[in-house]
């Protein structure tokens, strides 16, 4: 490694090693095989999704693409997936040690195999496969189903997450795990079933608070599945080369390190996130910001940020739900919903002062630094911004996240026993929602689009 990698990689992977990573582990090769029958549209957005995220913490990559057209859209466009690919590892690390193929020879003999397809060579470490909302992964070649492209791409997103997950898990000794996994459902293994919704996500006008990891994974999968309605996102903060090593939209140039280098201007993270789905940037902070005291009221308020009291003033607007996702040291990518008297609110749930609280034991990398809350890896924040993109298709009908009691879902992505857990956090006097009437008045006075969801409209 020369002087420059050495360097990229000090300043990049702080919050990787912190959450338990060792350096000879993200040295292995991973190697990602595209088969030439893995031509559709959800095979290539797996395929880049997957790319993307090794490239954040990976530090040597092979990769076995055929020449098709682009049919996804790529963070970094190109006339076809194999450079599409390229371009994007290349800009999210530009001292990856980067090899290419177009058949699969000359894999590097340690390197962990992943296949995406079926024509492929049968003995990969493991292969990734969709139908419908669910994606798995599987130690065999997993057929391509033919039904409407469209509704795959939850599935493959899926797959992208846990095949990235595994891959991270098998560089540090762990054994392939086959799993499946449906985000929509919030199924996994023997009872994920096949449900799926379509884009675009249509939910009315879409205040993000917070541009960081979990925000930008919601918008790297709208860019995908697609998204209408004005969104507007803000967020005060620029991007650090840690950032890259698990936000989705990040280049290592929009964090001032072009080539490498730290040569250049970082940019603000929301408008790196707007970018991913042309929504509206708004780089002030969110109890500073302008529009806050005269602006529109929005139908959804997405509270992605965790400094600055953020959840603490959201729950104060009396929004009739609050759907946000989380990751954790602990291995997990959260769902969290809050209609207000029925459940708590966001602060309640994850007080400011509430850092990891629970480390566990069992995994093969355990966080170090309690004290760094924001420690995280790219498929946790890329799954837990799946999960709400998910849930933003579900509550467009009558869905079970609305009516159900449960109101956290934590998806444990050690890939243990048991994936999912949910719970029911009930409000005990909670502090910051508003009361009863003054959510009347204000939904009386200007009528929101999910104004039923709340008891008291
Ligand atoms: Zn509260």
């Amino acid at each position: 490694m020369n002087d420059t990698a050495r360097r990229f990689y000090a300043e990049r992977d702080a919050r990787t090693l912190q959450y338990g990573a060792n350096a000879t582990a993200l040295a292995r090769p991973i190697a990602v095989l595209v088969a030439t029958d893995a031509t559709s549209r959800p095979a290539q957005v797996a395929a880049l999704a997957l790319v993307n995220m090794l490239a954040r913490v990976h530090r040597r990559i092979h990769l076995v693409v055929p020449t098709d057209d682009l049919r996804a859209r790529a963070l970094v466009d190109a006339p076809t997936l194999a450079d599409a690919m390229v371009a994007t590892v290349t800009s999210i690390n530009p001292v990856l040690a980067l090899t290419t193929a177009r058949t699969p020879t000359s894999i590097p003999a340690d390197a962990i195999t992943i296949g995406i397809g079926t024509e492929l060579p049968q003995q990969l470490d493991f292969y990734l496969g969709w139908h419908g909302g669910r994606g798995e992964i599987a130690t065999a070649p997993c057929p391509a189903s033919s039904t409407t492209e469209e509704e795959h791409l939850l599935g493959a997103a899926t797959a992208a997450c846990l095949a990235a997950t595994m891959a991270f898990r098998a560089a540090h000794g762990n054994a392939v795990r086959p799993t499946r996994l449906n985000p929509l459902e919030r199924t996994a293994d023997a009872d994920a079933g096949t449900t799926s919704r379509t884009g675009p996500v249509d939910v009315g006008n879409v205040l993000v608070v917070g541009a960081g990891a979990v925000s930008q994974a919601l918008f790297y999968w709208l860019r995908e599945i697609g998204v209408v309605g004005q969104w507007d996102v803000v967020d005060g903060d620029l991007a650090e080369l840690h950032n890259t090593n698990r936000c989705l939209g990040m280049t290592a140039d929009d964090a001032g390190w072009p080539n490498a280098l730290p040569h250049g201007e970082p940019r603000h993270k929301a408008i790196i996130t707007a970018e991913l789905t042309g929504a509206q940037p708004h780089p002030h902070w969110y109890d500073t910001w302008p529009n806050l005291a005269d602006g529109p009221r929005y139908d959804i308020v997405l509270p992605l940020a965790n400094e600055r009291d953020v959840r603490a003033q959201i729950a104060a607007l009396g929004q009739p739900v609050l759907l946000h996702a989380s990751t954790s040291s602990n291995w997990t990518a959260e769902l969290h919903r809050h209609i207000p008297d029925r459940d708590d609110c966001p602060a309640c749930r994850i007080p400011t002062a509430q850092t990891s609280s629970f480390l566990c034991g069992t995994g093969p990398a355990n966080p170090t630094n309690p004290g760094s809350p924001d420690a995280a890896l790219p498929f946790l924040s890329a799954t837990a911004g799946l999960l709400l993109a998910a849930s933003l298709l579900e509550i467009q009908k009558e869905s079970q996240l609305i009516t159900g009691r449960q109101n956290h879902w934590r998806l444990h992505l050690e890939l243990g026993h048991r994936l999912w857990q949910s719970a029911i956090h009930l409000n005990n006097g909670c502090p910051h929602a508003l009361p009863p009437a003054a959510r009347q008045i204000l939904h009386a006075s200007a009528p929101g689009r999910w104004g039923s969801i709340d008891p008291a409209v």
